[in-house]
């Protein structure tokens, strides 16, 4: 007879305790299972047996062994640790894993658990009690791979319930929003076990198209389940109705937890529906402008292939094996692409793609499913789709943006497990592409000789889609009226994407007006551009530095011929993004003289010091998670708290201007996100400690103004720096108290709000009082509309992005300083930036 004994030695060193008093109902009153708890005092948790890891949690602090007889262990550090969200905890180990006793699978930070939990005390738990009969509990002090903790005696086989098909009644429930804060994680999971078999059915949780036996805790956690995520309940069996009934109110009942609301998860999508633009005239259909332009072409439906995918598998190890040879495959065409993209900024969009495909969560689902008998095309697709369902429902444009690059990422990993190659549809010239979404790559792909335009009904401004058409010159809206998919292919439309406007079946007067404003708008351009080296000075004399805001080498290159007179912002944090370490002195002086070289002698080049953090992490420079990252760890804060990788910085840029002196442009250094002098100070004594060490001369030092107390104290602030620049989109981001990225309250964050003007305005006071000079340097300077306040206000420089400087320049000397000066007193008054924007367009309609 099999030997149906199992014993379990002890994952942690550290006392055992009985679970009855672990203080967590849940476990205390047996809830997951049954087993033991160790208080530990080790930090790694190693597999108590030999086995197979069949689940490990995205907060990485629970993991379940299928060990011999199917009997599944759970071990779960900690009481209320699924909140701290992966923090302190390092898995070695991932779903499919085989692991033999005394392996670390988790190593813990005990500290930083302890102290943000309720308690460390670590669970031994037996899943699926039903296959054991008996146990026998150890007891004292355990030591970590010695001591056996439990002794697991299993049951003979019997017919297992799921053995043949249920039968009965079949009932599903209605659709269910999970607003368990953390999803459904091992609490309420295990409650929701306990109810589900109280029935005789056989219960299954649907999630998009991945099930999970509702009796199993495992399975359950297995299918990952987050706030917001959508599932049905099905039941099959005599008391199908009875199951469905009680299991849809314990969910809706929160599980034993304090829920968030549903309606504010479900609304979101009316939400978002009744705030996009309608229009009443059939004729015309609006949306939000991705890229600014005007086209005259012929719809043109694009469809997406449907990928029909195997559901089952039999050989799991070959299903694994081809998804890692597909990720694999995937990386080398991203490296491809971006290789082919010039600009940086672009080719980070797919860099990032790269990233995702190494996204645990995403790869933990898949190779779960896989695991669990899933061919790997359906186990990948039922994991990217489930999470950029999710990330779609969310109110924040940027991650909804990242869903698009998630789906993306997703169906060209799913396109080589299949051996499927992107489907190309042949389509006319002169086309203008309707699509419900489209994706960086598609974009990327566009054949520009039969492609004017597009719409879709998805995303938004800010989307990787919406940067690459501006990068293409290509006209485009997003979030389109979804009635746009039902235009017929070859109907002829005006795209007017600066109005966000579709106009259907235009007459030929129209098309002769519209195509009449296309040719004057780029002559206008093409004048601007052939006197874009002039000066830009105003009709009376004033003249302004017009220079470019760049993010590469290669950008510094180009800004001679687009017109600029030095570089005002260098966002140095474009060379450390992307990459797996920081690039080092030597890297960062040969990149700055190398933009010192391609400027003219003596022209200005603001370089500023990494501007990162909380929104924008780096890999190697990791910070911890913050709810309002915005109002966190960014810019010189984190510079000053992790001073290396500044004075490297430091030195780099010293080194460069001093080589660069007398020869190339000038090179001046700039602190972002300053908000204390005492920020000012600090960051100029390491600057002047790194140039003694060095040995060189002092250079220029500046500051952006980006948060309102600065613009506020400029006067103090103009003692401290030889120079202000003004980061319009911060400073409005903080004044206005709107996220710069917002969906909805985006449009409302106006940089001509006269709150901004007005602080504008006491910087250039403030800087006055002590020689400082000031520039703009975020998107207002590139606005021409508020050229003539900026003039006005007095600002000494404008730095723009490159495309936007022939513009800029010819805005200024299209306007007298005195007039400005009056229509800026005028403008200070006004209540609100549409205000603003009629004063100025009514007083200089050419730049409107
Ligand atoms: C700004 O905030 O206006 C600015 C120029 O900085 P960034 O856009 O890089 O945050
Ligand atoms: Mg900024």
């Amino acid at each position: 007879m099999a030997n149906l004994t199992l014993e379990l030695k002890a994952p942690l060193s550290g006392p055992i305790v009985a679970l009855e008093d672990v203080p967590d109902p849940v476990f205390s009153q047996k809830m997951v299972g049954d087993g033991i708890s160790i208080d530990p005092v080790s930090e790694s948790l190693c597999a108590p047996c030999d086995g197979k890891v069949v689940q490990l949690h995205r907060a990485h602090h629970a993991v379940t062994i299928e060990a011999a007889h199917g009997i599944e262990i759970m071990m779960h550090i900690g009481v209320d640790t699924v909140g701290l969200k992966g923090e302190g905890f390092r898995p070695s180990v991932g779903v499919g894993d085989t692991v033999s006793q005394g392996q670390p699978l988790i190593d813990f930070d005990a500290d930083r658990v302890a102290t943000n939990a309720k308690s460390l005390l670590t669970q031994i738990i037996v899943a699926n009690g039903d296959l054991v009969e008996r146990m026998d509990y150890g007891t004292g002090t355990a030591t970590s791979g010695e001591n056996i903790v439990l002794t697991l005696h299993a049951r003979e086989a019997t017919h297992s319930e799921s053995a043949g098909a249920a039968q009965g009644e079949r009932v599903v429930s209605e659709p269910i929003t999970i607003a368990n804060p953390t999803g459904l994680h091992a609490r309420p999971s295990a409650l929701l076990v306990a109810e589900a078999k109280k029935f005789a059915a056989a219960v299954t949780l649907h999630k998009s198209s991945v099930t999970a036996n509702a009796k199993s805790l495992v399975a359950i956690m297995g299918l990952e389940v987050n706030c917001g995520d959508v599932i049905t309940v099905e039941a099959v069996g005599p008391d199908a109705t009875a199951a469905i009934n009680a299991l849809t109110a314990a969910i809706r009942g929160g599980l034993g937890e304090h829920c968030v609301s549903v309606e504010a998860l479900e609304d979101v999508d009316e939400e978002q529906a009744a705030q996009a633009p309608r229009s009443e005239d059939p004729s015309i259909l609006l949306g939000v402008t991705a890229s600014p332009g005007l086209a005259v072409g012929h719809i043109f439906q694009l469809e997406r292939e449907q990928l029909s995918v195997p559901e089952d598998a039999n050989d799991s190890d070959a299903e694994q094996q081809t998804l890692k040879d597909a990720l694999a495959k995937a990386h080398g065409q991203l490296q491809d692409l971006k290789s082919s993209l010039e600009d940086e900024e672009k080719a980070a969009i797919f860099a990032a793609h790269q990233e995702l495909l190494e996204d645990p969560e995403l790869l933990d689902q898949a190779t779960t499913q896989i695991a669990r008998g899933k061919s790997a095309a359906f186990a990948w697709r039922a994991s990217y789709r489930a999470q950029s369902d999710a990330l779609s429902k969310l109110k924040n444009e940027l991650l909804a943006g990242r869903a698009n690059d998630l789906r993306d990422v997703g169906r060209r990993v799913l396109r080589l497990i299949l051996g499927i190659d992107a489907g190309e549809q042949d389509m006319p010239g002169e086309s203008i592409l309707i699509a419900e979404d489209l994706t960086p790559s598609d974009t990327a792909a566009l054949d520009r000789t039969k492609v004017l335009g597009f719409c879709t009904v998805t995303g938004g401004a800010s989307s990787h889609v919406a940067i690459l058409a501006r990068s293409l010159n290509l006209p485009a809206i997003a979030g389109i009226e979804a009635r746009a998919l039902k235009v017929a292919t070859g109907t002829r439309v005006i795209l007017d994407a600066g109005e966000a406007m579709l106009r259907l079946d235009p007459d030929d007067t129209e098309i002769e007006r519209i195509e009449n404003a296309r040719i004057a708008l780029e002559r206008k351009r093409a004048d601007e551009l052939a006197n874009a080296n002039k000066p830009a000075e105003t009709t009376d004399g004033r003249r302004l530095e017009v220079v470019a805001n760049i993010a590469s080498a290669k950008d510094a290159s180009l800004t001679t011929e687009a017109g600029g007179e030095g570089v005002g912002l260098c966002r140095t944090e474009f060379l450390f993004m992307s990459r797996a370490s920081a690039p080092d002195e030597e890297e960062q002086f040969a990149i700055y003289s190398d933009m010192a070289a391609s400027l003219q002698k003596d022209e200005p080049l603001i370089i500023r010091t990494l501007d990162v953090g909380g929104d924008k992490p780096l890999p190697y420079l990791p910070i911890d998670a913050e709810d309002n990252p915005f109002l966190g760890l960014r810019g010189i804060r984190v510079s000053l708290q992790r001073p290396a990788m500044f004075r490297t910085q430091l030195r780099a840029i010293l080194r460069a201007a001093e080589a660069s002196r007398g020869k190339g442009a000038r090179i001046m250094v700039m602190f972002p996100m300053v908000t204390t002098i005492d920020d000012v100070r600090q960051a100029r004594e390491i600057l002047e400690e790194e140039r003694e060490k060095l040995g060189v001369e002092a250079i220029p030092v500046g500051i952006m103004v980006e948060v309102p107390a600065t613009a506020v104290m400029a006067e103090q602030f103009a003692r401290e720096v030889d120079f202000f620049s003004i980061g319009t989109n911060d400073l409005g981001q903080y004044v206005l108290a709107i996220d710069r990225g917002h969906p909805q309250l985006a449009a409302q964050a106006d940089g001509l709000n006269p709150s901004m003007l007005t602080l504008i305005a006491k910087t250039v006071e403030g800087a006055r009082k002590h020689d400082a000079w000031v520039g703009v340097c975020g998107g207002l300077a590139s606005d021409a509309v508020a050229v003539p306040l900026l003039v006005g206000i007095g600002v000494d420089e404008l730095s723009v992005s490159l495309p936007g400087i022939p513009e800029i320049k010819a805005a200024v000397r299209s306007v007298s300083h005195a007039e400005c000066q009056a229509l800026t007193e005028q403008a200070l008054q006004l209540a609100s930036a549409s205000e603003v924007r009629q004063l100025v367009k009514d007083r200089y309609p050419g730049l409107a």
